[in-house]
């Protein structure tokens, strides 16, 4: 959960993280913003449920009966995970983006990365969560995943390095964990992925993290 002080308004974000939900806790959630009279609510562009519009007294009390509806996400982790809904919903989706984005949630680093992290996942090469603009993306094909990193879909916009192809689950569960360190590691104080990545560079950045 975060909340925004635009002097005007307060926002709460429950966590939503993928777009998912049950209809049942979105029913909880709706009657519970119900109570107390929210000018207007968002699905935001990283699959969350963004709540506007409310004094800091209302907030408090929102985001404490929101509590028990709202995943935890883990210290040290990254910022936000978005993944398709793959092949159990979608007729194109190859491998389980779903499955991979609950896995790449609940990754905790044991210390903070030095600026957002965005991740997406997407079960097939349409990429419909924008795996290539994202620090992090993964996409499915017929070989395998696609790892890309350094992405970034921001004012100064930059394409993702593919890191490598053809992983099966575990195999990119583990490299995006290496570069997540990589990247901890050796950024920059405050630098996203992207100018990371153009600094260090995708050969220097593939010999740390595949060892060649
Ligand atoms: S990326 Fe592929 S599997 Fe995922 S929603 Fe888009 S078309 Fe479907």
């Amino acid at each position: 959960m975060s909340d925004d002080n635009n002097k005007k308004t307060f926002s709460v974000i429950p966590g939503l993280n993928m777009g998912l939900f049950a209809p049942k806790d979105l029913e909880q959630i709706l009657k519970i913003i119900n109570k107390y009279d929210v000018p207007a609510a968002k699905i935001t562009s990283s699959q969350r449920l963004s709540v506007l519009g409310m004094d800091k007294g209302g907030m408090d009390e929102l985001q404490k009966e929101l509590e028990a509806h709202i995943r935890e996400t883990p210290e040290n982790g990254v910022t936000y995970v978005q993944a398709c809904p793959g092949p159990k919903w979608c007729k194109f989706g190859i491998r389980d983006s779903l499955s991979l984005g609950r896995q790449l949630e609940k990754i905790s680093m044991g210390k903070p990365f030095k600026a957002k992290v965005k991740v997406g996942v997407a079960g097939c090469r349409m990429c419909c969560t924008e795996p290539y603009i994202r620090d992090l993306g993964i996409f499915a094909s017929k070989k395998g995943w696609t790892l890309v990193f350094g992405g970034n879909g921001g004012n100064n916009a930059r394409i993702g390095d593919i890191v490598e192809t053809g992983l099966n689950d575990e195999e990119v569960l583990a490299l995006a964990q290496k570069c997540l360190k990589v990247y901890q590691e050796e950024a920059n104080p405050h630098s996203r992925s992207a100018r990371f990545m153009e600094r260090f560079g995708i050969e220097a950045f593939k010999k740390q993290v595949l060892g060649k």
